[in-house]
């Protein structure tokens, strides 16, 4: 996930814009009055069983993990498709989609001196593989960016480590994406990170690494915190650290994968849409269950409660299941590209993937008239305690930052994140991570934000 929106809950806290014009709510309908009771109906369908909890189960215990070209990937697509037109939504199908291809294969690190032992290592997204018989050199182990420039001249031929400790998510993760290409930069021969992640019981942590062209493509990969902190205080101590890492990691042509959507066609503006959705692939490790399966059957489910329950907004809704965004965003991009003709007609998009956990409310990019209408929906979640709204700077997730770069308004879901980053991109991203009547809230949230913005008698503003 991209978890912009958790990098920025920090800061957009005192980005909070409240100066609403008295006219402009006295002119609207009164949102309180006359979506309590579709919004009511929502919640209580939502929140009175474990659905969407019993759904991400079956899809993520049934296909396992789904990285962009696997076959998993694209037989849980299939099966979402096929339960989706049993649900009786409408207009369902998968737009098809160019996603890139990488596959990890087989993968090992030991630590050859001061001792012998087997490191916890997981190879970056993107990454390009060893030599077969592995790359064996002295480790230069750095904190930082910084460290790396005032030590550059011992980089050369060396493994650099970056021990950067977690700070937050946005920050730290710059080791990730940027490390490797520093490293090459100065000469290094492959590259090491400490696993982007607030806690670990010995857990290596993926995620995608990006290349700069101008400088040599580096072996990348993660090792668990408390190696790359064991590592660390060795070198501290003065003991020559010496690594064999064998990676088998390889890009393979693109493939086809597709973007799910399903339909629920508006009552008096079917050209308007209101999208909401998660995203379908995830990481080749663990199950994908917080990072995205919860978010999309989150989204998926909203809009099947509306449809079981006969509500049938003056908009279509529109869930989308994007495929790629782990090692690409390229079905947010194709999504773009595809509904460029009606994106004019794209009163909001909605993004659940900071993990299906307890919400709080919503992130919300866009206008000042639009922020203070979705207030006032957002306030009709104060039965669930999720009746929040941050404002922020930029798109608040990945797959409809396309969108919000066109204009459209962009909302996320607020929630506890506490545990996110313990388990994110790692084996530990497994269905006992997310809790039922989480989920069912995160439900509730997506369908009363999605319902009411497609049925007010004007279109939320740009
Ligand atoms: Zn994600």
């Amino acid at each position: 996930m991209s978890l912009l929106g958790f990098l920025r809950t920090a800061a957009a806290g005192t980005l909070l814009i409240s100066i609403i014009p008295p006219q402009a709510s006295a002119q609207r309908p009164d949102i309180a009055t006359t979506y309590r009771a579709a919004a009511d109906s929502l919640i209580r369908a939502a929140t009175g069983d474990s659905a969407a909890y019993h759904r991400v189960a079956t899809l993520v215990d049934r296909f396992g993990h789904r990285l962009s070209g696997s076959a998993s990937l694209e037989a849980a697509i299939d099966w979402i498709l096929r339960e989706m037109k049993a649900d009786g939504l409408q207009n369902v199908r998968g737009e098809p989609v160019q996603v890139t291809h990488w596959e990890r294969g087989a993968e090992s690190a030991e630590l050859v001196k001061p001792r012998r032992y087997r490191l916890h290592l997981l190879g970056l997204g993107g990454s390009v593989g060893t030599p077969r018989g592995g790359i064996t050199a002295p480790v230069l182990v750095v904190a930082s960016f910084e460290e790396l420039e005032q030590r550059k001249k011992e980089a050369r031929g060396r493994i650099v480590l970056f021990d950067a400790p977690f700070t937050d998510y946005g920050e730290t993760r710059r080791y990730r994406s940027d490390g490797p290409s520093a490293a090459a930069r100065a000469g290094a021969v492959a590259c090491l990170i400490r696993s982007v992640a607030s806690f670990s019981i010995q857990s290596p942590h993926t995620g995608r690494t990006i290349y700069d062209s101008t400088v040599a493509r580096i072996p990348a990969a993660a090792l668990s915190v408390e190696d790359a902190m064991m590592l660390h205080r060795m070198q501290d101590r003065g003991d020559p650290v010496v690594v064999t890492m064998r990676m088998g990691a390889r890009q393979l042509p693109d493939a086809r994968s597709r973007n799910v959507v399903a339909e629920l066609v508006g009552r008096e503006k079917p050209d308007e849409v209101v999208v909401l959705g998660g995203h379908i692939d995830s990481w080749d490790v663990g199950q994908g269950a917080m990072d995205d399966a919860g978010g999309s059957v989150a989204a998926w489910e909203a809009v099947r409660l509306m449809h079981r329950l006969g509500l049938r907004p003056r908009r279509t809704v529109r869930v989308v299941l994007w495929t790629n965004e782990e090692n690409g965003l390229d079905g947010g991009n194709a999504y773009r590209d595809a509904h460029a003709a009606e994106l004019d007609r794209h009163v909001l998009a909605m993004e659940s993937d900071g993990g299906a956990f307890l919400p709080r409310g919503y992130l919300f990019v866009g206008s000042d008239s639009a922020t203070a209408i979705v207030r006032q929906v957002a306030a009709l979640l104060q039965p669930i305690n999720a009746a929040g709204v941050q404002r922020v700077e930029e798109s608040p997730e990945a797959d409809i930052g396309p969108l919000v770069e066109r204009g459209v308004p962009g909302v996320g879901l607020d929630v506890d994140g506490t545990r996110y980053f313990w388990y994110h991109h790692s084996d530990g991203d497994t269905l006992d991570k997310l809790d039922p009547a989480e989920v069912a809230r995160c439900v509730a949230v997506m369908a009363v934000m999605a319902y009411v913005v497609a049925d007010l008698p004007e279109a939320l503003p740009r």
